[in-house]
């Protein structure tokens, strides 16, 4: 019989499940509100998510193989979620209640580490070795996968180079605008979307949206322009400080700014001078399942177990 992975994207407002045969093939898909401030109800909700597939899949209960993508990470001291924006879930053992619930061992890893997971397993990543694949949006993200399998190292960050500082700043990049961690001139305080719309409001005095820069940007709005190209420079910047470190056959990238087409052109180029190498091969690709990555990552994940 073919084994159903089955993975589960734990969000801040859905909790999403999708059942993929060991090909990639979607066979089932469903998704429920996340029960808000209530831990033992998001418990409950997942559990009854994974065994509701099961029953209507026809597979036993218990025999799938699971995977669950959740917000924050999972200290490998405490075995507790941290760093949840769904903060009902932080301090609690979260894979130790699932499998309590569910009578069998399943995977928990954070949806950073989904993305890279499905891009790297049947995505824009597929069939090369080592995969960054990072999520630009409200915030800043990233796993790292090699042969397949994701980094999970002593302290649970592989991947988490937004709160490095941008690299090589300009005396007009310094200190940087102040970030949620504590410091300033975090990557993600350039990289993410808001980082852009802040530099845009910094330098013009106007509040747009990042659709709107960057459609200004396209309609020759000299200001757009300004900043689009602004962005797409420190984005090679603090991506040519990851090849420089870890080099990756593919970049993956995800999230609301993955959508900006120019990126894929103009960051590989811009990349080169702070790139220790003579030339970069770098292959810098949008993503191939979009939203849908963080479950199917979850799914992939699964079938490690
Ligand atoms: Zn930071």
């Amino acid at each position: 019989m073919t084994q159903i992975r089955l993975g589960v994207d734990l969000g801040g407002t859905k909790i999403e499940i999708v059942a993929l045969a060991s090909d990639g093939t979607e066979l089932l898909r469903r998704r429920v509100p996340t029960p808000q401030n209530d831990y033992d109800a998001t418990l409950a909700a997942v559990t009854l998510l994974i065994l509701d597939a099961e029953r209507e899949l026809c597979v036993p209960v218990g025999s799938s193989r699971v995977g669950v993508g959740t917000p924050g990470s999972i200290s490998r001291a405490t075995g507790r979620l941290r760093g949840c924006n769904s903060v009902c879930l932080n301090g609690r053992p979260i894979r130790e209640d699932l499998e309590e619930r569910l009578g069998h061992s399943i995977r928990v890893t954070n949806d950073a580490n989904c993305f890279a997971l499905s891009e790297a397993s049947d995505g824009a990543g597929q069939g090369v070795a080592v995969v960054f694949a990072a999520i630009l949006g409200t915030g800043v993200g990233a796993g790292i996968v090699v042969n397949g399998l994701a980094l999970d190292g002593p302290n649970a960050i592989a991947g988490e180079w937004g709160h490095n500082p941008l690299p090589w700043p300009g005396d007009d990049e310094r200190p940087g605008p102040v970030c949620f961690c504590g410091r300033a001139g975090c990557i993600e305080t350039w990289v993410s979307g808001p980082g852009m719309v802040r530099d845009h409001l910094h330098t013009t005095g106007d509040a747009l949206t990042t659709v709107e820069i960057v459609s200004g940007a396209a309609g020759a709005d000299a200001a757009c322009e300004a900043t689009l190209a602004r962005y797409e420079e420190r984005l090679a910047r603090a991506l040519a400080h990851v090849v420089n470190l870890l080099d990756p056959d593919v970049i993956v990238l995800g999230g609301g700014i993955s959508n900006i087409a120019r990126l894929y052109v103009n960051a590989p180029e811009l990349m080169r001078p702070w790139v220790f190498s003579d030339r970069v091969d770098t292959r810098l690709v949008k993503n191939v399942h979009g939203d849908s990555s963080g479950v199917r990552g979850a799914a992939w994940l699964g079938g490690l177990v």
